[in-house]
């Protein structure tokens, strides 16, 4: 349920208005734009009188909230939300591409790739550690040795950096690790969500293989629940009936999730695609679509990855993705 307050309420209203709501056993989530104060109430709202609270001298409009996701719903915060990670911004109009290689190989390919990239405008940089492989027999990944090696190209480059958590039991290794991606294949590991819904960490909740843009939300719902607000949702292709692309882009997510929620959203075209060459038409179209950001894999030989080298782009294309991506988002402003 929302509760829109009227223009000059003054703050001693509303706090008087909101401790009497705390004292029915909701949660009270306050949004203050410039225009209105949204009160979003969580929790068993059936008790409420909404002809007694919409009657209320400073209650301009009461409305139950239908859909199962409340605190990520745009409902519940008209403003786009800004998210920081280190020294980049994403969302509210502000954009920023993400870039690096699949997998963190070793320093001299994650530093050589983190200057080439920051060189094209990339503001942070990717690079997994721990990598989820569909086979045990591949490379998973360099762990704690590939977050040393991330933590190099930081001071290196001051990029911040962006990194898949897979196992809860890995957490305090990430404590300073800018920004913590939780993979296609973990998206509804509720567990995972609860704890890093416990952290202040800005997380990219990449979406899950065939799930809905209602059952993204909600593994959305579960990070915010916990607290932590800082979510941006990561649209990186489904599983359709289509083989000709590793998966299919559903781009049509990104002005759904800008109506329905104020989280950004950055699209993936590399995992989306699986292939290098369809990943700058993919990423110009996400610009087009109104993406807040872009992620893109880029290795300095994506013959020899040792992960994704299909879909990666070298640091010569990505310059050249980048600038185009420019171009459009210049022409859509
Ligand atoms: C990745 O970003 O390297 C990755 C494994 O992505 P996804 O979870 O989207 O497959
Ligand atoms: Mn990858």
């Amino acid at each position: 349920m929302i509760a829109v307050l009227k223009s000059g309420t003054t703050p001693a209203q509303r706090d008087h208005l909101v401790a009497w709501l705390r004292r029915m056993n909701l949660d009270v989530h306050i949004s203050e734009g410039a225009e209105v104060t949204v009160l979003g109430l969580i929790g068993d709202t059936s008790r409420v009188d909404m002809e007694l609270l919409g009657s209320l001298e400073i209650v301009q409009s009461v409305k139950r909230v239908s859909e199962p996701y409340k605190q990520v719903n745009r409902k519940f915060h008209p403003m786009d939300s800004v998210i920081d990670i280190g020294s980049a911004k994403i969302g509210g109009g502000h954009f920023a591409m993400i870039a690096g290689p699949c997998s963190v190989e070793s320093e001299d390919q994650i530093i050589g790739v983190a200057m080439a990239v920051r060189e094209a405008g990339a503001k942070i940089l990717r690079g997994g550690a721990y990598k989820p492989r569909t086979s045990p027999y591949a490379f998973q990944g360099l762990g704690s040795q590939g977050l040393e090696l991330l933590r190099a190209a930081r001071k290196a480059t001051g990029l911040p950096i962006c990194t898949e958590l897979m196992d809860l039991r890995h957490l305090d290794e990430f404590h300073d690790i800018d920004m913590i991606q939780i993979g296609a294949r973990n998206m509804q590991n509720f567990d995972l969500l609860k704890e890093v819904g416990k952290t202040d960490k800005p997380i990219l909740l990449k979406r899950g293989l065939s799930s809905t843009i209602q059952e993204w939300l909600m593994s959305a719902e579960y990070i915010m629940s916990e607290g932590n607000e800082k979510i941006i949702l990561c649209e990186r292709g489904i599983r359709t009936y289509e083989t000709a692309t590793r998966n299919t882009l559903d781009l049509s997510c990104v002005p759904i999730l800008h109506e329905l929620s104020h989280l950004p959203v950055v699209v993936d075209p590399s995992h989306a695609t699986g292939k290098a060459k369809l990943v700058a038409p993919m990423a110009v179209a996400a610009a087009a679509a109104g993406a807040d950001g872009i992620m893109i894999e880029v290795h300095n030989d994506p013959a020899h990855a040792l992960c994704d080298g299909a879909q990666s782009l070298t640091p010569d294309k990505f310059a050249d993705l980048a600038s185009r991506v420019e171009i459009v988002r210049e022409a859509i402003r």
